[in-house]
């Protein structure tokens, strides 16, 4: 099978499509047939160093695909499910490996590619919405880059719970589509002062959450736009990591919170992560959420999927379709 590997981290041309040897599964662990895989920034963390690795590695940690065997000791899954997850060893491949109880069944109403789409940044939205801060219809929020995978669904989880949504974005192209998904008002930040734009939204009262998955760009300012007790989320780096920060900051800001969440820790009890995907997938079935896939690439094309990722080109989602 093909698989794309790392054996030196460094940029895209770190890249490889290699054949390999077909996984077996080990006890209580899954091989599925990659329908799709999904590209997400920790892909291009893991390729690079920045969260190291042992080397060599197949990359990819998101897919839906069909059970092609189990291991002992599995009862929840059978040869032939449907099935998705954000925790694969080796997404980046035809088939890859996924422990059974990090997998999560797929409804028949939602088609495979839509659910590898939607997995990871649909599991993320849904615990900084309703986990990190349970946004209600009081809460006014600012999503930064919020035409991205993740910033899209933000935005519309954010409105389903009833808030008023502030967003940001670097193109005409990404604030059509930030609108779309139902911003209440988007903000050119790569133009103007969003703090600057927030102030005035706000009549000077500031935000009660901040989703910062952008970091060092967009960090600061952002601390700036809350209002006392607020909570800035700050999720992720993708114009890179956030200096160190001294708490007496949050102190200055009106008694701020401050926190650095992942997925991981609001999905490691099975049980949460099947109810937030149960949620996730019901909204899809529903039409309640959509999930935006602009961009679909073989696995040779892996490379190109991390520089458009990388270099702000993508807007929602993008698949490689082995
Ligand atoms: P996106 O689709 O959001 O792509 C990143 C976006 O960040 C770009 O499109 C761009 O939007 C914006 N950006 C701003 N400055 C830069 C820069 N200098 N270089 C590159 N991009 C920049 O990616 P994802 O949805 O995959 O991930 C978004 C963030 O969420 C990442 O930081 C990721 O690590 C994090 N994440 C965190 C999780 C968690 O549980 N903590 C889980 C999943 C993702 P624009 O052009 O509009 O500025």
């Amino acid at each position: 099978m093909r698989a794309v590997r790392v054996h030196e981290p460094g940029g895209s041309d770190a890249l490889r499509v290699e054949d390999v040897d077909i996984p077996a599964p080990g006890e209580g662990e899954l091989v599925i047939r990659v329908a799709a895989a999904g590209v997400n920034f920790i892909d291009a963390y893991h390729r690079s160093g920045a969260y190291p690795r042992q080397t060599p590695f197949t990359l990819g940690v998101e897919a839906a695909g069909t059970v092609e065997a189990v291991g002992d000791g599995v009862a929840e899954f059978s040869v032939g499910d449907r099935v998705a997850t954000a925790d694969a060893v080796g997404s980046y491949a035809d088939l890859a490996l996924v422990a059974a109880d990090r997998a999560v069944p797929v409804p028949e109403a939602v088609d495979l590619e839509t659910a590898a789409a939607a997995l990871l940044q649909g599991l993320t939205a849904h615990y900084l919405t309703g986990g990190t801060y349970r946004l209600g219809k009081d809460d006014r929020v600012l999503i930064h880059a919020a035409a991205g995978g993740v910033g899209l669904l933000l935005v519309q989880m954010a409105k389903l719970r009833g808030a008023t949504v502030y967003g940001t974005v670097s193109s005409a192209e990404k604030e059509t589509l930030a609108r779309e998904a139902g911003a209440d008002e988007v903000i050119r930040y790569t133009e103007a002062d969003f703090g600057d734009e927030i102030a005035e939204l706000t009549g000077g009262e500031g935000l009660d959450v901040v989703y910062d998955g952008v970091g060092s760009a967009t960090f600061d300012r952002g601390l700036e736009c809350l209002r006392p007790r607020g909570m800035m989320v700050l999720f992720g780096q993708s114009s890179g990591p956030v200096e160190p920060v001294d708490p007496q900051r949050l102190n200055a800001g009106g008694s701020l919170f401050l926190t650095r969440p992942k997925l991981g820790d609001y999905t490691a009890e099975r049980a949460e992560l099947l109810a937030r995907a149960d949620e996730l997938f019901g909204w899809l079935e529903s039409s309640q959420l959509t999930v935006k896939v602009s961009e679909r690439h073989p696995l040779d094309r892996a490379a190109q999927a991390h520089d458009r990722l990388e270099g702000r080109q993508t807007v929602g989602k993008a698949l490689l379709v082995p």
